[in-house]
């Protein structure tokens, strides 16, 4: 019968889907509910039970969970362990979820007493290193962007509900700008993470004339050590090269290769 039938565990008639939130702006959500065209259509392929930005019902009862945002804190490995247990798939949503995001920029700072100090004053909080969903669990799929694209959220669960693999680009961004005759930004004098980072949002920076700070994460076999040198021979300097390779987390490994020795402490 078709309504038994299923693809990677997940009921290929309306499975349950749940979407959570950890440590987030809760942009990448909002971003789901944006897309007025098409979300009579999304929601007729799906049921969803859990929703915190759109319904009050809760269930726990789901096959596919998207979590938005990075850990932060003791009680969110709990939260992700639990949902991790529940769902068939786990979908990463958004650079906070796949690489850590924005958020992960306090781990510049060693000296993470200091970092509370400053930002919370004399009101104690449980907060930690920042870390992206996979450093704690399993996770089947990433949709990468800051915010992400609608569209892809709905190409992914079109292709678990029709049974397809779901593959995203691993081209880079220059691809897509190349394709819409955008003059390079870096003859402009501007910097973009374009050649490395991963592509699928149309060259949404560039296509708007600003360079790419590489929120989809790297690219596949991404060559940012060529990069860095490209970035050097247009005159960027060191700190320009860091401060655009870390802001999303995607390169953090990289970064902190770059940053080696002298990582910032505070002050
Ligand atoms: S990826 Fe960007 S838009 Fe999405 S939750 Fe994180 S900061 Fe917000
Ligand atoms: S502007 Fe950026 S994305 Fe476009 S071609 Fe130049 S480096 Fe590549
Ligand atoms: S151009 Fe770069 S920073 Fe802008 S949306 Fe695309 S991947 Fe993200």
């Amino acid at each position: 019968m078709a309504d038994t039938l299923s693809y990677l565990g997940v009921p290929l008639s309306r499975p349950r889907v749940a979407f959570f939130e950890l440590t987030s702006c809760e942009g990448c959500q909002l971003q789901i509910f944006n897309n007025e065209a098409s979300l009579l259509d999304f929601l007729s392929l799906v049921e969803i039970v859990n929703f915190r930005e759109a319904m009050t019902e809760k269930s726990d009862d789901y096959e596919i969970a998207f979590i938005e945002g990075s850990i932060s804190r003791r009680d969110e490995v709990e939260k992700l362990k639990k949902i991790r247990r529940q769902a068939k798939v786990l979908v990463a949503l958004g650079s906070c979820a796949c690489f850590g995001g924005v958020n992960r920029l306090r781990n510049r700072f060693h000296d993470l007493d200091w970092v509370k100090k400053e930002v919370y004053g004399d009101f104690p909080v449980d907060t930690a290193e920042v870390q992206p969903l996979e450093a704690q669990v399993p996770v089947d799929l990433k949709i990468y962007g800051c915010p992400i694209k609608k569209e892809e959220v709905e190409r992914v669960i079109s292709n678990l509900v029709l049974g397809k693999a779901v593959t995203p680009p691993e081209y880079p961004v220059c691809m897509e700008c190349k394709a819409h005759e955008n003059l390079c930004l870096y003859e402009l004098g501007e910097p973009c993470l374009g050649p490395i980072t991963r592509a699928g949002c149309d060259a949404w920076c560039p296509d708007n004339r600003r360079g790419c700070w590489g929120c989809r994460g790297p690219a596949e076999e991404a060559n940012v050590k060529e990069l860095e040198k490209i970035m050097r021979r247009y005159h960027f300097s060191r700190e320009i090269i860091i401060d655009r390779l870390e802001c999303f987390g995607g390169f953090a490994a990289y970064v902190d290769k770059l940053r080696a020795p002298g990582r910032h402490t505070h002050g």
